[in-house]
């Protein structure tokens, strides 16, 4: 990948960076003012406020790990292997880096990953 490509991607990287932490601090945020917000609640209300609290800390830790994601990338990006599957070295698509930048695998090597995934995620619910 040329120099003008990879500059490129790594200001999407860094845009993306930017948006997922404010995300990030959003969600926290959120869940502490729910946290803060402990008055008298009937039992219903109790139940809700759990729910919502678990979902912002899920959120929470999916943004999370897509900054974890980002980083990586452009740790990558520092040491010359951007832009090549981690898993079968092949360049990547372009298209798809454009998409998702800070993928790891080629598309081949993602759906296999993806159906490995699924497949253990089978077995541990049995
Ligand atoms: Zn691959």
């Amino acid at each position: 990948m040329n120099k003008e490509r990879l500059k490129h991607f790594r200001s999407l990287l860094e845009e993306q960076l930017r948006q997922h932490d404010g995300q990030v601090r959003d969600k926290q945020e959120e869940a502490r003012e729910m946290n803060a917000d402990d008055g008298v609640k009937d039992s219903v209300d109790m139940s809700l406020q759990d729910v919502n609290r678990e979902l912002a800390f899920r959120l929470g830790e999916r943004e999370s790990q897509t900054v974890a994601d980002i980083d990586e990338a452009l740790r990558r990006m520092d040491e010359g292997t951007y832009g090549n599957c981690e898993r079968c070295g092949k360049p990547i698509d372009e298209r798809r880096l454009e998409a998702i930048p800070s993928a790891r695998f080629d598309a081949a090597c993602q759906s296999e990953a993806e159906t490995r995934q699924g497949l253990d995620a089978d077995i541990a619910t049995l």
